[in-house]
Formats: C-alpha cells, structure tokens, sequence
C-alpha cells in the first residue's frame, strides 16, 4: 500500500534545532527557532497564565464540548483586544469571533470558508512570508500568488508592493501581516497602511489580516493599527488573531478568525458558514487555552500581571535590537545593520547572506535559518559581544 510513498525532507528549522543540540560549543546561540526567549534563554510560562490555570483547576466543573465558535467568554474578551474596547465595527454587531487551535487553525478556517463559499477567488502573499501560508493556502485548494515586499538589498519595498497590489485582480485575497512581519521584520507606518487601504478599496480586495504578534511592537493598541483601519473602513474584512506568542501559550493552541462583515445580517450568514468550516476540520477547538485568556482578560489584576509581562517581552527585544546595533558599532558596521534596530517583533531579515550565515554557524556555531532571519530573542547581554564579533569576522 505504502510503497510508492516517497519520504520528503523535514521543516528546515528542525534540522536546524538537531544541529544545534549536537553542537559541543560552549558559546553556541540559537537565532533559529520561533518562540520568544527569556535572559536565560528559556520560554517560561507567564505567571497571569499560571495564576489562571491555578483557578481554573479549582473551579472547572465540566469538560464538555464547547462548541464550534469557541467558548462565548474568550470571544467576548478577543474581540475587545484585537478591534479595541470602543470599537464601532463592534458597535454595529459587524464581527464574528470563532476561537481556534492558534493562529495557524484561524488562517486554516479563513481559507476553506475562502475555498467553499468565494470560489475562483485568488490569495496573494507578500514574498517572503511566513512559509506555512503557502501550505495552508494551498492546501485548501486556492490559487497563490506573491507581491514583492523586499528588495534586492533585503530592504522593505514599499513602492513595489503597493504597485503590485494595483495588480491584482478585483475581489481576490490578499494577506497582510499586521505587525512584526515573519520572516522580515520590516512593518508599514501609518501612512503606509492608509495607501494599502486604499488601493484594496479601489481594487474591491478582501484583506486577510494575520496578527500573530499583537503587543510584541508597540503596544496592543498601536500594533492593531492597521486591523482596526481596515475593519472600521470595509465591508469585508478577514483576520486571523494568535495567543500563542503574546499569552506565550504556544501549545495549547489558542487563535481566533474574526470576520467583518457590512452588517450584523451578514455577519451572521458568513458565521453559519465558518461553525460548518470548523466542524468539518476538527469539530470543537480544544478549550484550555481559551478558558486560561479568558481568566485573565475578566480579571483586571490578573490583565494587570499579564500586560506588564508582556510589555517586559517587548521591551527586551526592541532593546536587544539596539544593542546589537550598538555592538557593530566598534566594527564600523553599525550603518550597515542599522535596518536591525527599526524592525520590530521577533524576528530580522539581518542582511546576511546565506555564505555568511554557514560560516556564524561552521566557525562560530551561531544558528539562523539561510535567508538570513534571525529570532533577535535568542540574543542576550552575554552573546551579543559575541555574535557581533562573528558577524563583523564573516563581513571581513
Ligand atoms: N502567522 C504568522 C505570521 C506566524 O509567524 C505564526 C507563528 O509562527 C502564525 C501565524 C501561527 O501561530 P500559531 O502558533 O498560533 O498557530
């Protein structure tokens, strides 16, 4: 039966993950994997989480299925946090909220309700992008496109972007990454996002926001810019919402699809449709995840716990950022990585070529993936000499 099965090489970050286990250096970094790192290198559970998960231990009374749209009491706290407390789209009843296994089920969700119910619709990503939008995307059936977001320089390529967003044809799909863009680093101002706004107006486009990072750029507000932009300024909106990295919840599979729709009436249509969509992929979404949002979002002291260790995640890695800049400087080499300092998020298309980056990893045994991303997380006041070091020798 399984003969003709052909055997396909594993996700290039594992290979990576294996090679720095065996790796005997002492000063080895792992710039490599996607979760938010401590001082100590470690991804510890936020104590708000551990507080809740200690309540709702106590006073769980049932396992029951929690249906298709998720538990009512994390959708009512998700919508708030991703759209903002006063929202008008929330005011109007335009929103549907369907909590999901991460951020990765939400895109999965949007896709097959893309696939069942817009058929014929393109979807367009920026290029790069985070690889797993390819494979969902696809594997829903959908046509994938990209549109330009660097340059040859690994710049942000704002003006190529936007002249290939004028391209796409009228009512196809396009992604937009809402902050702290994965793999880049590289996010659009204000000012930006207005003139993407418009040309999905004039386009008639649906955008698909993925907002993996809220509150790992600038806050939960600010980063949710361009969401609530969009949401407050069309008809049709679709955005994936993640808690695996900002409630560092990464396992328990906690996301949410949110769809925008012209009115209540509507939203409650395209809702139906989206209970269908879940059901066929994996009937309910797995609870405890919710439940522990939830807990702490109802609770203003354990909201206050949650928001300053977040805030204290953010701070880090913008600072590692400078500081890494900073580090380059007795190189000469702090213009040339200076890009480093203004991306935001945890992740930084260095500029390294992959020459370069074989040669951190053979000579210095400092890990990245070969375009050059680096987890800027994996950095810490004792390897940044270090890796500045290296960095400056591969640039020699
Ligand atoms: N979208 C982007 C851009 C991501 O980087 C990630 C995770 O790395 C996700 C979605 C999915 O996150 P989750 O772990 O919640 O499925």
């Amino acid at each position: 039966m399984f003969e003709k099965i052909e055997r396909v090489p594993g996700d290039a970050i594992l290979g990576l993950i294996e090679a720095f286990r065996k790796d005997t250096n002492p000063q080895k970094v792992d710039l490599g994997v996607g979760v938010y790192r401590d001082a100590q290198g470690s991804t510890p559970v936020m104590r708000a989480v551990k507080e809740a998960e200690a309540l709702l231990l106590k006073n769980e009374t049932t396992k029951t299925y929690i249906g298709s749209h998720g538990a009512p009491s994390y959708g009512e706290v998700v919508l708030p946090l991703v759209l903002g407390e006063d929202s008008p789209v929330l005011a109007a009843g335009r929103a549907s909220v369907t909590q999901s296994p991460g951020g990765t089920g939400a895109l999965r969700l949007a896709a097959d309700f893309v696939a069942s119910q817009l058929p014929g619709k393109g979807i367009w990503v920026s290029d790069p992008t985070w690889p797993n939008h390819h494979g969902i995307f696809t594997a829903a059936g959908i046509e994938l496109h990209k549109y330009p977001y660097v340059d040859a320089d690994n710049r942000l390529d704002f003006n190529g972007m936007l002249s290939a967003l004028k391209q796409i044809p009228q009512g196809d799909v396009v992604v937009l990454h809402a902050c702290c863009h994965n793999p880049t680093g590289f996010d659009l101002n204000q000012q930006q996002w207005q003139q993407v706004l418009e040309v999905v107006q004039q386009r008639d486009l649906l955008p698909l926001v993925d907002f993996a990072y809220q509150g790992f750029a600038e806050g939960l507000d600010e980063d949710a810019y361009a969401v609530r932009l969009l949401a407050e300024n069309l008809e049709s909106v679709l955005i994936t919402s993640s808690c695996s990295k900002n409630f560092g919840i990464y396992n328990e599979r906690t996301g949410a699809l949110i769809v925008v729709a012209k009115d209540n009436e509507e939203m409650e249509n395209v809702r139906s449709q989206i209970a269908i969509v879940a059901r066929e992929n994996y009937s309910n979404p797995p609870a405890h995840g919710g439940s522990i949002v939830a807990e702490i979002l109802h609770s203003a002291e354990l909201e206050k716990i949650w928001r300053e260790e977040l805030t204290e995640m953010r701070d880090r890695i913008n600072t590692l950022r400078r500081d890494f800049v900073e580090a380059l400087k007795p190189y000469g080499l702090d213009e040339k990585y200076a890009h480093i300092a203004e991306q935001r998020g945890m992740f930084s298309y260095t500029g390294l070529t992959p020459e370069q980056v074989d040669r951190l990893r053979d000579e210095f045994g400092i890990y990245m993936v070969r375009s050059g991303r680096a987890n800027v997380a994996g950095f810490s006041n004792e390897n940044l000499p270090y890796i500045a070091k290296a960095v400056a020798t591969v640039n020699g």
